[in-house]
């Protein structure tokens, strides 16, 4: 399979309810229509991945095993509905540690734009917040920022029918 798109999502109140220092795989509480979403987007031969802020784990409210069993559930439940989750990256730092990642800086998106090594990939950043959006205009990368609100689908139509058929491949 050719991928054509690279769609990078928040995670909190992107794709599963915001809960403080999550840690309990029974509070991972999927937001109204992201799975069909993601099913739809994976069988348009995209590239999914979740860029996400825990500063929790700084600040030691969050283990990071805490966290990655977390995403392993997540990458789990996914998987049962049909959907592969390409990338997963995370910052643990706080804000006073101005570190490179954490957004609004586009460290994470680059990470990941990065690994996928390809330039003819159509890439958007999908976020509730005003910083998802500054990290997408951030990277040195060609992004587009796609701004959603966590209990409406609005926004993401643009990205299911986005011309990256167009660009052939
Ligand atoms: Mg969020
Ligand atoms: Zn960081």
């Amino acid at each position: 399979m050719t991928f054509k798109k690279l769609v990078i999502f928040d995670r909190d109140d992107t794709l599963i309810r915001d809960v403080p220092n999550l840690k309990s795989v029974s509070d991972i509480n999927w937001l109204p229509g992201r799975l069909g979403i993601l099913k739809a987007l994976s069988e348009q031969s995209t590239l999914i991945a979740i860029a996400t802020n825990q500063s929790a784990i700084g600040r030691g409210l969050l283990s990071v095993e805490e966290f990655e069993s977390i995403s392993e559930a997540i990458r789990r439940q996914l998987k049962e509905n049909g959907i592969s989750l390409w990338g997963l990256v995370a910052c643990p730092h706080m804000p006073f540690e101005n570190c490179g990642c954490r957004k609004p800086k586009p460290g994470l998106l680059n990470r990941l734009v990065e690994v996928a090594q390809r330039s003819d990939l159509e890439i958007f950043f999908v976020g509730n917040a005003d910083s998802d959006m500054e990290a997408a205009k951030a990277s040195r990368f060609q992004i587009s920022g796609v701004k959603i609100e966590p209990t409406s689908l609005n926004g993401f139509e643009n990205i299911l029918n986005s011309r990256a058929e167009a660009k052939g491949k």
